[in-house]
């Protein structure tokens, strides 16, 4: 057979529905809390932040849920993604396994997050809000729904964490660009920001901090919600495209994998890979596949944090979920990554986690932009800070099939491009950047502060 490199969809093979991994889980999740009253939310304590839309996909039962056709008609931007095999990558290492990526960079704003941006700005036109505030860590996720406000005419203010405001404008550029406004978090714009401010004026924020002034900015005012661009079930849910996708893709490919590996900041890019593929191992029909969830060593949540309710935001102002968790007011080091660096985890991905369904590590900085530009020299694209992490277990996974002989298949989400970092693959080039670990006190520290339920 003819050597194949590229595996594509039709526009019409979009799918057409949302896989909601809710109807198949062996045991149910355990219910999001209320941050003052620690008793079951209700979908009226949601309400003044989202969609009831979107508030009914959160508890969905339903095994599938309709993608409308506002929506589909948008993802035709540049949906349906590209499945690529990676021979240049495989024979540059001597590897007998096969590597597969599906390439989510090429959204207009670079990477997966429109998938659920879209939906989000959609179902809030639909009943009848103009404007939503939320938070942006790197700048991937304000972009992405700075571009779906666009798309559907709503007013969008994002607050984006200090320290990337000042090390990547270009992202606020492309956020003003589709008609954003953009601030700096801490600002000037919430009390919750003035507080903090007022203790630290040079605090670099955190996406923890930045989510509590977009909740505030939303609660405080009748024509504003609130969007969250990972985490939730509902955002897991629409990002199932891809993964609906890539199942479809891997079998014009012939192939199934051994090992699916994805980088996980909350969790919504690879869960929207796997959670298609965790159904066959749920079935029972794939035992054996390895879902290999990837995280930096300086945010460490999935494999060295404690799986307990913890609240979503700093000023516990969020719900109290129950996931992996590294303390509400989690400061990360200043790796480039910024897309990583939250304290939680998706609760779908931490109880997929718990049931031994699907696995952690975590991987050192330095590493990962190894094998960033081995990737960019060998198959061409310069993916995402985020991306290379996934990028460094799948190469290290096909360095073992070479010692082992085993022609395994890989598949790689790939979660966006990195021309909006090349600041970061600088910083690597010249030899400017460090690793860090996670101090082991810090995650001690934070257990004490865990909310009594
Ligand atoms: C935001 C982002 C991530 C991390 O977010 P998840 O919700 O874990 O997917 C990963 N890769 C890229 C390119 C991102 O923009």
């Amino acid at each position: 057979m003819e050597k194949r490199t590229k595996f594509v969809l039709d526009e019409e093979e979009i799918p057409g529905q949302w896989y909601n991994i809710q109807a198949d889980l062996p045991r149910p999740l355990l219910p999001p809390l209320h941050p003052v009253t620690k008793q079951p939310l209700t979908p009226d304590d949601l309400a003044p932040l989202f969609p009831m839309e979107l508030i009914k996909q959160e508890v969905s039962t339903e095994r599938w849920i309709d993608i409308p056709e506002e929506v589909r008609d948008i993802y035709k931007l540049w949906r349906p993604t590209t499945l690529f095999r990676a021979h240049r990558l495989e024979k540059a290492l001597y590897t007998p396994a096969k590597i597969f990526y599906k390439y989510e960079g090429s959204s207009p704003p670079g990477s997966h997050k429109p998938n659920t941006a879209v939906a989000s700005a959609y179902y809030n036109k639909k009943e009848g809000i103009n404007r939503i505030a939320t938070e942006t860590g790197a700048g991937q996720w304000g972009s992405a729904l700075s571009f779906a406000g666009a798309c559907f005419g709503v007013k969008i203010k994002v607050y984006m964490v200090a320290i990337s405001y000042k090390q990547k404008p270009y992202r606020r550029i492309m956020m003003e660009t589709w008609g954003a406004e953009c601030v700096s978090s801490p600002s000037k714009d919430t009390k919750v920001g003035r507080d903090m401010l007022a203790k630290d004026p040079d605090c670099p924020g955190s996406l923890g901090l930045a989510i509590s002034e977009a909740v505030e900015d939303a609660m405080s005012r009748d024509d504003t919600h609130y969007s969250l661009g990972s985490v939730l079930n509902h955002v897991l849910l629409h990002q199932t495209v891809n993964g609906l996708e890539a199942k479809k893709l891997m079998e014009k490919a012939d192939a199934y994998p051994d090992i699916i590996v994805g980088c996980v900041g909350g969790g919504s890019n690879f869960a929207g890979l796997f959670l298609p593929f965790v159904k066959d191992k749920i079935d029972g029909t794939k035992p054996d596949l390895r879902i290999i969830n990837v995280e930096p060593t300086a945010a460490p949540t999935m494999t060295r944090g404690p799986y307990a309710y913890d609240y979503g935001d700093t000023a516990k102002l969020a719900p109290i979920i129950k996931m992996y968790t590294l303390g509400h007011d989690f400061i990360p080091a200043p790796i480039h990554a910024g897309g990583l660096r939250y304290h939680g985890m998706a609760p779908i991905i931490c109880h997929l986690a718990d049931l031994g369904l699907v696995e952690a590590t975590a991987v050192h900085q330095i590493p990962t932009f190894e094998a960033g530009v081995t990737f960019a020299r060998t198959e061409g694209i310069i993916s995402a800070p985020e991306t290379n992490h996934c990028i460094r277990v799948a190469i290290d996974e096909a360095l073992k099939c070479k010692e082992s002989g085993e022609a395994k298949t890989i598949l790689i989400a790939h979660s966006g491009h990195g021309h909006v970092d090349m600041a970061a693959y600088d910083a690597y080039l010249s030899g400017k950047l460090v690793d860090y670990e996670y101090p082991k006190e810090k995650i001690e520290e934070a257990l004490s502060k865990l909310p009594k339920v």
